[in-house]
């Protein structure tokens, strides 16, 4: 199966805060799997690394109050072009992320408390169809 991936969770430096979330096991899928590592944030045109935002009702802030949400609305099209060109048949991508979220992210205090909600790329992947999982339910995946 092709699988479109958070590239942190394989191990690439794109997070806000220049560092990666390396999964083991996202990463073992490599070995059965086609894995698109993307990162949406870095395609949105955002820098590496770049202040740390949440989604606040439909737009996206940062914590000093910058409104980056056409930025993320960006990489997530182009995180969804990638999708379709290569064939990805579901996602894999970083939990509580306001671009990669997928289920619970956090709601735009900066104050760590999560809200159900989806980051801006995993709702533009869910509304074309795309199975979106977070690293924590590759076994879901795998069934
Ligand atoms: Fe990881 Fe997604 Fe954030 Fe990029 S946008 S650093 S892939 S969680």
């Amino acid at each position: 199966m092709r699988i479109l991936v958070s590239a942190c969770l394989l191990g690439a430096c794109c997070r806000y805060d220049g560092a990666a979330r390396p999964q083991r096991d996202v990463q073992a899928l490599a070995r059965r799997h086609q894995l698109v590592p993307v990162c949406p944030e870095q395609l949105g045109g955002l820098a590496t690394p770049r202040p740390p935002a949440e989604r606040r009702g439909g737009a996206v802030m940062t914590k000093s109050g910058a409104d980056v949400t056409e930025q993320y609305r960006r990489g997530a099209e182009e995180a969804w072009k990638l999708c379709c060109l290569l064939g990805c048949e579901a996602a894999i991508l970083k939990e509580r992320s306001p671009s990669c979220g997928h289920g619970r992210i956090y709601d735009g205090s900066f104050a760590g408390r999560l809200v159900p909600g989806n980051g801006v790329t995993a709702e533009l992947l869910c509304a074309h169809g795309i199975p979106v999982y977070g690293e924590s339910q590759i076994q879901d995946l795998l069934k």
